[in-house]
């Protein structure tokens, strides 16, 4: 975590969270401006087109973007990640949405599954950056 190197937060909404996503990234969205963010296709393009943050998109999770980023965290680019899981839906993918909660477990990474987990990690997270970081 260095001033020309923002720490990294990966951004992931299940469809059905896919609106609370936004809301809380809206809610947060000076505090979220200050780290890199990564997310999955979908999640990504849709809080772009809410926010207009800057965000590197993997491809969307059931093709494999949840993969993408649990690579980067076993590689110790990730410092975070938000994934809104929707507990009432199976999905397709569950065998990569249980690896990246897998590899966040192994590395001792953060991951917040609900709204009110993020909140209390990105406040953390965002304690720690130096002062005067914009
Ligand atoms: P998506 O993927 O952002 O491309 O919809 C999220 C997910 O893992 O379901």
């Amino acid at each position: 975590m260095t001033a020309q190197t923002p720490p990294t937060i990966a951004l992931i909404a299940h469809d059905g969270k896919k609106d609370d996503m936004i809301r809380f990234v809206r809610g947060h969205r000076s505090g979220l401006a200050r780290f890199h963010l990564i997310a999955t296709g979908a999640t990504g393009e849709r809080i772009a087109q809410a926010t207009g943050l800057p965000i590197e998109r993997m491809l969307s999770g059931p093709l494999g973007g949840d993969a993408q980023i649990a690579a980067r965290v076993a590689e110790g680019r990730v410092d975070c990640i938000i994934f809104l899981v929707d507990p009432l839906y199976a999905h397709p993918h569950e065998p990569d949405i249980q690896g990246l909660v897998r590899v966040c477990n192994v590395h001792n990474v953060p991951i917040a599954t609900n709204e009110a987990t993020a909140q209390l990690v990105l406040a953390g997270l965002e304690a720690k950056l130096p002062a005067g970081q914009p």
